[in-house]
């Protein structure tokens, strides 16, 4: 393997910067690395290898040149396939959108190609981010690059298995109830969910859109930041985009690895810790909350009692908005478009056809469950009680951040399941995600970053929660946790990942 593929985004930006390597290399790098592992791994649905070295080589004459260029211009970046890209296909995992060219770029897309980033290409997915191990993508499975007999989480598998397989040294990811930080979880990667409204969601096709947001996907909390204060900052095109600038990520990043967290009150959600988390997830929790100790940092426990009812109000709110979203996919507009064989060609029967066919079971099962829910006599008695529910979880996190400056839990209750295993058991499915849900509702800002493995040999994920608009905080305490794990282990976790022919 390349070593260019080993380097972390801030590493690479370095040698780029001092001229040490050029895009044009670091690009192909990753290029072959994809053409080397993807095969096996799947991360990707499509990869752009020439738009890719046709930027890096952009970027590599201009520096030439002595332009003054983005900090990360020539690092490669994989994008989810929800997000659409200007001439290249989006699928969002689904049969409904194969083919599909969308004629605009997202703006987060824009930002990364003003800033020069080859984009190496659009990531595997859940399809339309419903799910948590990828498996219900229309692209096949995304294998784990720890065990290829287990799931790189979801809905975003493929980013975090681009970066866990060396792919991609930065990738975007999005979250609407965990599909950014649980696939960093089980991947042994980095995650951040950032604030609601303060990436914009200008060009994510949605799924329910007063919970998606898009964020990074990395290697280091540093590179978290990095990314993160590319992406973010207002956007006029997203009517629920924040007016702030997106700022002091990496600043707050670089003073806690310093590793000095005196003065930090952290609280520990009891609701969110014990009883159904794995031992070794807990173990690795407890331990990590040990070191931010030995930091300096007060810990103390908060109680956020509604937590308890945030996995069943998230599967309300959440299909009812995406059973609306979705409705445009109906073989008129764009996309699939099935003509039904035999009877009369009538709109409503090419939009069943187009629908019965193009959608797969996970997304058909939420829309039947969202339009049950918001249907008239429901309406009340399912929709409105979760909206409730929601703004009592919105009071537990207001609470708690009275008590602490940041909240921490395991990201997952498990490590990485094997194939199958929930497959038949959507419940089971969606518990995978009771620790990151609460924050989507809420609209605050989470990270998970590599804790440790657990007895199974697989990657632990640990949660930083911050009160909205305070992402900062997380990339502080996130960094020191990880400065100080890193001396124990005396190297990065994720350079345990075993090369696939090992597995084989
Ligand atoms: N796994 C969760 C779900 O299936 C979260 C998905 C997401 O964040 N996109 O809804």
């Amino acid at each position: 393997m390349s070593d260019i593929t080993r380097l972390t985004a801030a590493e690479l930006a370095q040698k780029l910067q001092a001229g040490d390597i050029t895009s044009e290399q670091a690009t192909q790098a990753h290029l072959d690395r994809i053409a080397a592992v993807d095969p096996t791994i799947n991360a990707f649905v499509t990869v752009t290898a020439e738009d890719a070295l046709a930027t890096a080589r952009d970027v590599d004459e201009r520096r030439a040149r002595g332009e003054q260029l983005h900090p990360l211009a020539g690092v490669p970046i994989a994008i989810k396939d929800v997000v659409v890209t200007d001439g290249v296909q989006t699928t969002a995992g689904s049969k409904m959108l194969e083919g599909w060219i969308p004629p605009y770029d997202a703006t987060l897309v824009e930002k990364i190609k003003e800033a020069r980033l080859p984009i190496l290409g659009k990531t595997n997915m859940d399809e339309f981010a419903m799910g948590s191990s990828t498996e219900h993508s229309a692209y096949g499975n995304t294998l784990n690059p720890w065990d290829i007999e287990r799931i790189p989480g979801g809905s975003g598998g493929g980013s975090a298995a681009a970066l866990a397989a060396f792919e991609a040294p930065l990738a975007i990811g999005t979250d609407t109830g965990g599909s950014i930080r649980q696939p960093g979880a089980v991947t042994g990667t980095v995650g951040v969910k950032p604030t609601y409204g303060s990436v914009s969601r200008y060009g994510l096709i949605a799924m329910a859109s007063s919970l998606d947001q898009a964020g990074p996907v990395t290697r280091t909390v540093l590179d978290a930041a990095l990314l993160h204060e590319l992406i973010g900052g207002h956007d006029p095109k997203d009517s629920t985009s924040l007016p702030q600038p997106a700022t002091g990520y990496v600043k707050a990043a670089q003073e806690g690895a310093l590793g000095d967290l005196t003065g930090v009150r952290v609280g520990i959600v009891k609701e969110l810790t014990g009883e159904g988390y794995q031992p070794g997830v807990q173990a690795r929790f407890d331990e990590s909350v040990a070191l931010l100790r030995d930091a300096g940092a007060t810990v103390v426990e908060v109680s956020c009692p509604s937590f308890t009812t945030a996995l069943a109000a998230y599967y309300l709110i959440m299909p009812a908005e995406a059973s609306s979203n979705l409705a445009k996919f109906d073989g008129m507009r764009f996309g699939l478009r099935v003509e039904p064989t035999d009877g009369p060609l009538t709109a409503e029967r090419v939009m069943a056809a187009t629908r019965g066919q193009g959608f797969g079971d996970e997304v058909k099962r939420r829309i039947i469950i969202g339009t049950y829910a918001l249907s008239s006599g429901y309406y009340d008695a399912y929709y409105g009680s979760a909206q409730k529910v929601r703004t009592l979880i919105q009071r537990d996190f207001t609470a708690a951040f009275e008590q602490a400056d940041v909240l921490v839990s395991p990201t997952s209750p498990t490590t990485a399941f094997k194939f199958g295993e929930k497959l038949d058991d959507p419940l089971a499915m969606y518990l995978n995600d009771i620790a990151t849900i609460p924050a989507n509702l809420a609209g605050v800002p989470g990270m998970s970053l590599p804790n440790g493995v657990s007895d199974d040999g697989m990657p632990v994920g640990f949660q930083i929660l911050a009160p909205i608009s305070e992402d900062a905080r997380m990339y502080r305490i996130g960094a020191a946790l990880e400065s100080a794990l890193e001396k124990q282990w005396g190297e990065p976790l994720i350079n345990r990942v075993p090369e696939l022919e090992a597995q084989a």
